[in-house]
């Protein structure tokens, strides 16, 4: 069976670092395994869900790179559910409940206070035709909750866990339905990846108590509704801390736009998510086939995952110090060609930062003052350059013979008067960018001619 994953985020708001994780495995696992990759727009909440959310999620995984095989809504497939509902209630995994949230949240607290677990009664369960009727007789609309069958444990082998084993005693039954019609996230949930034929589904271990619910929700769906089909596989990640060891604020509002302004590559975020929390070696691999390649659930630890900026923005660096021209030429300072950007890419950490770099280039540059002595130097400087293969070095060795200057006293002072930095790329590489009579010019003023 070809293998199906799906990313299924909820439009409510923009993806994080999180989330980008958990689209990164479910490409990298349908990938490997030359199956597909859906995108899932879970908006059944239709006063949280936004547009604007919808096509900020797909323009991540746009800039990401994670383009998905397939995208489906679960706002367009409400026919869908509704159909799967009736045959549920038919075959009584459904009932109607009428308590208030503050009944609700009354019980537990009388529960909480007896030192039981606050699950769900089944109090509705119990209501009999004449009841109900005269509940909604008197204008209340019934929420609906899923029965759980407590016949036997719930077990799975999850694909980063292994054996998992829930009592469903100790689980309330699901709401999966608003008083209004509306829909909560399980049971659609489990109702499309039946639908679409999802064989894997892997989420973050927040998930874990709702796939053992869902478990018997696709259990009940297949005998109810949908005959001879396959539960999918589950396999559930260790959450995303940061470095201080806690799920923070920071983290969750962190996105592709913050990325994108600090001047991340995306290469360099997948090559940090796609092993973080694995027991492979996080490396600056910008090569999308190679992690693929090496991307295995069994890899995976049951630690939290530690995010580190300080790690992102050395790959970052790695990735950015071997990129092609041709990759990055359209976001290049006007002029600047291969050879300049050989040049100075080893000198960047982000790619904008070429712009600051070539102008030592093309200009104006802003020298120090020099000392009579340095513009003696430099003047000799001015009269020795020749233009030739490799003017940098033939101009160094002739100073030196002529000066017996050496290291910094030889080299600083050119330097400073060709680009008015102390540091920079190579200047080899960079003085014929500069050409001959720039570099004269430069050379001239510096000694004050
Ligand atoms: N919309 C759910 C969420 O964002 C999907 C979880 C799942 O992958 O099933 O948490």
């Amino acid at each position: 069976m070809p293998v199906i994953t799906r990313f299924a985020p909820s439009p409510t708001g923009r993806l994080h670092v999180g989330n980008i994780r958990t689209a990164l495995h479910n490409w990298m696992l349908a990938r490997k395994a030359g199956g597909r990759f859906l995108l899932r727009i879970d908006d059944t909440d239709a006063e949280r869900s936004r547009e604007d959310y919808v096509d900020a999620i797909r323009a991540d995984l746009g800039w990401l790179g994670l383009e998905p095989d397939g995208e489906e809504r679960q706002s367009h497939r409400l026919e869908i559910y509704e159909r799967a509902f009736v045959a549920l209630r038919e075959a009584g995994r459904v009932y109607p409940c009428y308590e208030t949230q503050q009944e609700l949240e009354l019980k537990r607290k009388i529960q909480l206070g007896r030192g039981v677990p606050p699950i769900y009664d089944r109090a509705a369960l119990a209501l009999n035709d004449a009841e109900r009727a005269a509940k909604e007789a008197e204008g209340i609309a019934p929420h609906w909750r899923f029965k759980l069958d407590h016949g036997e444990p719930i077990m799975w082998d999850d694909g980063i866990r292994g054996a998992q084993k829930f009592d469903p005693a100790q689980l309330s039954d699901p709401v999966i339905r608003r008083a209004d019609g509306s829909w909560l996230y399980m049971l659609p949930s489990a109702i499309d990846d039946l639908d679409m034929g999802v064989t894997d589904v892997l989420r973050g271990e927040d998930h874990v108590s709702n796939t053992a619910v869902q478990i018997q929700m696709f259990t009940a769906l297949i005998a109810a509704h949908y005959g001879a089909q396959q539960i999918p596989r589950f396999a559930h990640e260790a959450l995303l801390v940061g470095r201080e060891g806690k799920l923070s604020k920071r983290l969750g509002a962190l996105g592709c736009d913050a990325f994108r302004e600090q001047g991340i590559e995306p290469q360099a975020l997948i090559a940090l998510l796609a092993r973080l929390g694995t027991s492979l070696p996080v490396e600056p691999i910008a090569d999308r086939a190679v992690l693929i390649e090496s991307f295995d659930l069994g890899s995976f630890g049951r630690a939290p995952a530690k995010f580190d900026d300080a790690e992102l923005a050395r790959i970052n660096t790695t990735l950015v110090h071997q990129m092609d021209f041709a990759t990055v030429v359209h976001r290049l300072p006007q002029g600047m060609d291969e050879t300049g950007w050989h040049a100075i890419r080893p000198n960047l950490s982000h790619v904008a930062e070429a712009g600051e770099w070539w102008r030592l280039v093309t200009g104006p540059i802003d020298q120090p003052e020099f000392s009579d002595e340095d513009r003696a130097y430099l003047d000799e400087a001015a009269r020795t350059l020749a233009w030739g293969d490799d003017p940098w070095h033939a101009l160094t060795a002739a100073l030196k013979d002529a000066t017996g200057r050496k290291g910094k006293q030889l080299f600083l002072p050119l330097r400073q008067a060709l680009t008015g930095m102390d540091h920079g790329p190579d200047m080899g590489e960079l003085l014929p960018l500069i050409g001959e009579d720039r570099a004269r010019a430069r050379l001239a003023e510096a000694a004050g001619k």
